[in-house]
């Protein structure tokens, strides 16, 4: 049997490195991306490929600039015939009063979370349609559909991926490609490391569930979602203990 490949960006830990792990368990061939980590992400390349005997290949560098991304698909050319499933994981916040962000930090984050999702989808897609088959996962956040004070710029970008997500469904479901998104809520990763011990017990007590999702909950869905029936598709599906 083929053996798919799966390229996930923001690898290097939280969300994207339990993804990969999960994938690598059912013998899936890996693409792993990071912005800067290249020793940590060559390290957890060599110990999946021991442990699981898959092929792994790491490229790191800047999701959010296009031409890095089209280095990144001629890399992929050397390695496997295409994508089956992209998830377009990697991404950063940006916590501050719109009013105080410039232009350039404004841009980052629109690069870094969504013109990286147009970019690697734009890339991925030939392939999947000559497949008449593929995956599409984008990994979103419950700001983009509900919106966060002091993270405009960040509710913009997620809401423009679920926004993404629904119209680019539609536009590939006659060639058989599934584009479903994950609205996290609060998981347990570095990117929430700026709470305090007081700040993390409020935030809990808000969630239904009464604490924070972990990043093996999240790659459990990622990997179900890339695994799912075909008629499912054009989703934003919550994945935050009940929160929203
Ligand atoms: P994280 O900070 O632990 O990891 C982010 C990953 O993205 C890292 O591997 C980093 O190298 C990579 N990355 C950042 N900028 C990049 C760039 N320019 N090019 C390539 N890679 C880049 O974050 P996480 O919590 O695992 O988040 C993963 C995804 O989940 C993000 O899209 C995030 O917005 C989303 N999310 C997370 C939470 C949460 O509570 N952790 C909530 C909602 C949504």
């Amino acid at each position: 049997m083929k053996s798919c490949t799966v390229l996930i960006t923001g690898a290097s830990r939280g969300i994207g490195h339990a993804a990969a792990i999960a994938f690598a368990s059912k013998g899936y061939r890996l693409v792993l991306n990071c912005l800067h980590s290249k020793d940590m992400l060559e390290t957890f390349a060599a110990e999946l490929g021991r442990d699981y005997g898959v092929s792994v290949l790491t490229c790191c560098g800047d999701i959010g600039d296009y031409h890095f991304v089209c280095e990144l698909f001629n890399r992929i050319k050397n390695f496997s015939p295409g994508v089956d499933v992209l998830v377009n994981n990697a991404g950063i916040d940006y916590i501050g009063l719109l009013s105080d962000m410039s232009l350039e930090e404004w841009d980052h984050v629109i690069r870094t979370n969504l013109t990286s999702v147009f970019s690697c989808c734009k890339l991925a897609i030939p392939y999947m349609v000559s497949q008449k088959q593929g995956k599409i996962i984008n990994i979103s956040s419950a700001w983009g559909s509900v919106g966060a004070s002091c993270e405009a710029a960040y509710s913009a970008a997620k809401g423009g991926i679920n926004a993404l997500t629904k119209a680019l469904a539609k536009e590939l479901a006659p060639s058989n490609i599934q584009v479903n998104a994950i609205a996290c809520g609060v998981i347990d990763t570095d990117m929430n490391r700026c709470f305090s011990r007081e700040e993390r017990a409020a935030l809990s007590e808000e969630i239904p569930a009464g604490r924070f999702g972990t990043s093996e909950e999240a790659a459990q869905l990622i990997l179900q979602l890339a695994q799912s029936p075909s008629y499912l598709t054009g989703q934003v599906i919550g994945l935050d203990g009940g929160w929203i």
